[in-house]
């Protein structure tokens, strides 16, 4: 069975998939959706929870950039 196509928000491109198999042992595919890291204790955030639908590279783009908008907060620069 064929899942249905996911476009990434950020980049256009499809996010990929992924067969695996469920705790039942049946082969299904998975969406590799790309997660954020903002840092301690905002790790490992999936954002596709947020309505947002990203692949694993913009994903990581946008926790850098983030990250970083975060640590200048933190350390009162800018
Ligand atoms: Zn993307």
């Amino acid at each position: 069975m064929k899942i249905e196509k996911i476009i990434c928000d950020c980049c256009g491109e499809e996010i990929p998939t992924v067969k695996k198999k469920d705790i039942f042992g049946i082969e299904r595919e998975y969406y590799r959706f790309g997660k954020l890291n903002y840092g301690e204790p905002f790790t490992d955030i999936n954002c596709h929870n947020l309505g947002l639908d990203l692949c694993e590279r913009c994903a990581g783009k946008i926790s850098l950039e983030m990250y970083k908008t975060r640590m200048e907060m933190l350390n009162g620069t800018k």
